[in-house]
């Protein structure tokens, strides 16, 4: 493949970044606490310093963090819990796994779950709001407080997203009773591997999280209550450990790149321009194009790697047309035009410029 601008690179070229992995990695190897090790204790305390919560539960992937959590606060069978209708899969599969409903809310034109849709939804079923920080941007949280405190519903936050992201100076990850963190090689903040995590400030669901992480068991042996093998492994941790200390550096840049297409495309496509209160991290930088599907044919013929995410709605998959209840026209008619361009922290300023001076060929055309 023509690697001209690569969506991602998950290749770790630079020397020292590769040297100081694998000498974390060494480290595990000879102490030998290969899963829950002090790493993952410490990457917990660290997460949950960085974003102002008091507990951390390391889990395997940001899908278990979801189901886990969900689980944690008791939502099962009867339930629906209202979410958006335009994200990865696994939200959605998170609540259904539970046996609860997933209730599909709208978006607005910034692509997050639009707060009035969700009001529009509330049933007496309804037991929480799962708000996704979609692209790396933070939801409207303070409406969906007031929502929730109105209507007695819990909220759960997807971050996979959008870690380190900022609201009104407030973390990503700070707003839910529950918050569920992806580290997989696509997010952000990344490991090498599959690795999530789950912040709260409530005691008792830490405890429960603990036990449905291993098997819904306490002290090694004794089982409270079913659950599956959701640990986190120290090697992911101990890679997660020193690419934090990476992480300012990446945000910068993302951040950066950000603003080069905004000044090099404003005019051109639909830019997702930060608003004041807002600290972005573009897990993401999702134009909003006419033609979308030709401009990304056209981007694909000149190198320029593209992602539509995600192309299918929540809702209209398979697993859950005709089965679920919602409501998501605007969400219909964005989802033909959104379109991801390279904006990963590798690339150079002369790439940003190549990709940009594409999307307006095509538009010249
Ligand atoms: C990546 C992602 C997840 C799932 O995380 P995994 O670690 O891949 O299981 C959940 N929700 C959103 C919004 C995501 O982007």
């Amino acid at each position: 493949m023509n690697e001209r601008v690569p969506f991602l690179d998950l290749r770790i070229r630079d020397d020292l970044e590769r040297v100081t992995l694998l000498s974390s990695i060494e480290r595990v190897f000879l102490h030998g606490q290969l899963i829950n090790g002090p790493e993952v204790v410490e990457l917990e305390n660290l997460i949950a310093k960085f974003c102002g919560r008091k507990y951390a539960v390391g889990v395997n992937s940001g899908s278990d963090a979801l189901f886990l959590a969900l689980k944690s606060l008791g939502i099962g069978p009867g339930d629906e819990v209202i979410t958006t209708s335009l994200s990865w899969i696994a939200t959605s599969n998170a609540i259904a796994l539970t046996g609860a409903s997933p209730v599909f809310a709208d978006i607005g034109n910034d692509l997050n779950i639009d707060p009035e849709s969700v009001k529009r939804l509330i049933s007496g079923q309804t037991k929480a709001i799962l708000p996704v920080h979609y692209t790396g941007r933070i939801c409207d949280m303070m409406a969906f407080q007031e929502i929730a405190d109105k209507n007695d519903l819990l909220i759960i936050e997807d971050v996979a997203q959008a870690f380190g992201a900022k609201k009104y100076g407030k973390m990503a990850g700070s707003f839910g009773k529950v918050a569920c963190f992806s580290m997989n090689p696509m997010k952000v903040f990344a490991s090498c591997g599959e690795a999530g995590m789950i912040l709260t400030d409530d005691e008792k669901l830490y405890e429960r999280l603990l036990a449905l992480r291993y098997n819904g068991t306490v002290n090694k042996e004794v089982c409270i209550e079913p659950g599956l093998n959701g640990r986190l492994d120290t090697i992911q941790a101990a890679i997660l450990l020193e690419r934090f200390k990476l992480l300012p550096e990446i945000i910068r840049k993302r951040r950066e790149i950000a603003l080069w297409y905004n000044d090099l495309l404003y005019g051109v496509v639909g830019l997702p321009l930060e608003r004041r209160e807002e600290y972005n991290v573009y897990y993401t930088y999702t134009i909003q194009a006419d033609r979308r599907d030709e401009l990304k044919t056209f981007l694909e013929s000149r190198g320029i790697e593209t992602k539509i995410q995600h192309p299918i709605l929540m809702p209209e998959q398979p697993a859950y047309k005709g089965k679920a209840k919602g409501n998501f026209s605007n969400a219909r008619s964005l989802v033909q035009r959104i379109l991801c361009i390279p904006a990963n922290e590798k690339l150079t300023r002369e790439q940003v410029e190549f990709t940009a001076e594409n999307i307006k060929a095509f538009y010249r055309s």
